[in-house]
């Protein structure tokens, strides 16, 4: 797993009205960790975990991944975003091996974890479909199984469940954990749900609405199934 340190880490977006929506983040998240990120809407949430996936280049300060420095985006980062963002033309079984793809490895050698990611999310006779066939919660779980199936590092993940009922949200939160338990690697969780936060995470840390930065962080202490 990989670790992610956060130094005074500033982003000022381009132009006239530019916001200054991350003002001096300072984050330790250990390897192997789930940290969880709560903070009201605005407060540079997203900002920084798109930072940390290199999908934008932070104005100042340092930020490392694994102990490099986000450079560009790295390879071994899962992301899962609100929206999903599916390929259209892609099956749904095409749409989860895009990361193997990307990597060069062998999609033949991926079938049983694909087949395995495809039931736990409950989408195992959707396989062969295309993302216009599905609902917004068949497709937000295709892309969790896309973000999963490589056992990224670093999984990301930007308000997965937020389009979902609460019935599979609680199945999906069951899920990642068993999977978190299962694999170890390191995740960070963005969420607006204080219970979500910290029936998850065993760190949470806590955006302050202005300026952007983290105001508090504490360790969870739940026993664990
Ligand atoms: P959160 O995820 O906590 O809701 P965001 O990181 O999305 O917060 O946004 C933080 C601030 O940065 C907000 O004021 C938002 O309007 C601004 N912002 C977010 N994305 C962009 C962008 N691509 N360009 C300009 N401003 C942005
Ligand atoms: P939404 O996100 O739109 O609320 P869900 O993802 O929760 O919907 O889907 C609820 C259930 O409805 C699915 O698990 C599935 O069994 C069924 N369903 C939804 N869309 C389809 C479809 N296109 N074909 C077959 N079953 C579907």
């Amino acid at each position: 797993p990989s670790s992610v340190l956060a130094k005074g880490v500033r982003k000022q977006y381009p132009g006239p009205r530019g916001v200054q929506a991350l003002q001096g983040v300072d984050a330790e998240i250990g390897a192997g960790r789930f940290v969880s990120i709560l903070g009201p809407s605005g407060c540079g949430k997203s900002t920084l975990l798109r930072c940390i996936a290199g999908l934008e280049d932070i104005s100042e300060g340092t930020l490392t991944v694994g102990g490099r420095a986000v450079d560009g985006p790295p390879d071994g980062v899962g992301i899962v975003f609100q929206h999903h963002a599916l390929l259209d033309w892609r099956s749904i079984r095409d749409n989860i091996l895009l990361p193997i793809e990307f990597a060069g490895k062998r999609v033949a050698d991926y079938t049983a974890k694909v087949e395995h990611l495809l039931r736990m999310t409950g989408l195992q006779d959707f396989a062969d479909s295309y993302p216009r066939e599905l609902s917004g919660g068949m497709r937000q779980r295709a892309a969790i199984c896309r973000a999963l199936v490589d056992d990224p590092p670093l999984l990301l993940m930007d308000e997965p469940f937020g389009a979902l009922d609460a019935l599979t949200r609680d199945q999906m939160n069951a899920e990642l954990q068993r999977i978190w338990m299962e694999t170890r690697n390191t995740v960070v969780f963005v969420t607006h749900g204080i219970a979500e936060a910290v029936f998850l995470g065993d760190e949470v840390l806590v955006f302050s609405p202005r300026p952007g930065r983290v105001a508090h962080r504490f360790v969870v202490d739940l026993p664990r199934p």
